[in-house]
């Protein structure tokens, strides 16, 4: 599938944001379809079926969040929000609904056209799961999955086993933003999601032992208030 022919949902009741979106996005190629409310939003992905919806969550009939709940019964299309500044609560109710992404208003075609490669390569990534490779690479890091071994500048690294199982679900996840619910249910297990504080402990240990200046991280990046993000490409 060549992403430059994709089909782009846009649901979002601000006009000028609108032509924003199609502008930037049909001069790359990609084809688009538009609805500003979300009745007729989800009436759009259920019929058209597109490659990746880009959602407000402040629609005029309904919270974007419920788009979110309905289609992902359904369908594991990538969904990248359009919040405003201050909606952070929100955004992390829509990442933890199942969101791929989220682009803070007011966003450049930069920024917009990165999530989206990033959200369109990882669904093609999870179509493919045979080809999953255990080894990952990032600066001067590298490891395998498989045999849970790190090395920086090829010095192997002892990670304690949940050092490791939350470096690999970043890893896992390049590029894309994940919250600190997803990270404790995934590495702690589903008792500790109102734990938060791990995370951070965890995270600053490993960006002690990973990051070239743990204070300034280039691959181990927070997400204000959301959760972190593995550097993409
Ligand atoms: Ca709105």
């Amino acid at each position: 599938m060549s992403s430059s022919d994709s089909l782009i949902a846009i649901i979002e009741d601000e006009a000028p944001i609108r032509r924003f979106l199609r502008a930037s996005l049909t001069v790359e190629g990609f084809r688009v379809a538009e609805a500003a409310t979300a009745k007729d939003g989800l009436r759009l992905i259920t019929q058209e079926r597109p490659a990746l919806v880009l959602l407000d969550l402040g629609l005029p009939d309904a919270d974007g969040l419920r788009i979110i709940e309905e289609v992902r019964q359904w369908s594991a299309t990538p969904i990248i929000i359009l919040s405003a500044r201050g909606e952070e609560q929100s955004k992390v109710e829509a990442l933890d609904a199942g969101a791929d992404d989220y682009l803070t208003k007011p966003f450049g075609v930069g920024e917009l056209l990165a999530r989206i490669r990033v959200a369109l390569r990882h669904a093609l990534h999870i179509g493919n799961e045979d080809r999953e490779t255990t080894t990952f690479r990032f600066g001067p890091v590298r490891g395998d999955l498989a045999e849970r071994r790190v090395f920086v500048n090829e010095k192997e690294v002892k990670l304690t086993k949940l050092e490791f199982d939350l470096l690999a679900t970043l890893v896992r996840n390049p590029g894309k933003v994940l919250t600190h619910r997803y990270l404790l249910k995934e590495v702690w297990g589903p008792y500790a999601v109102e734990e938060p504080h791990y995370v951070r402990v965890f995270m600053a240990n490993l960006r002690k032992k990973l990051e070239r200046n743990p204070s300034r991280p280039e691959y181990l990046l927070t997400e204000q208030g959301v959760g972190y993000r593995m550097r993409g490409e």
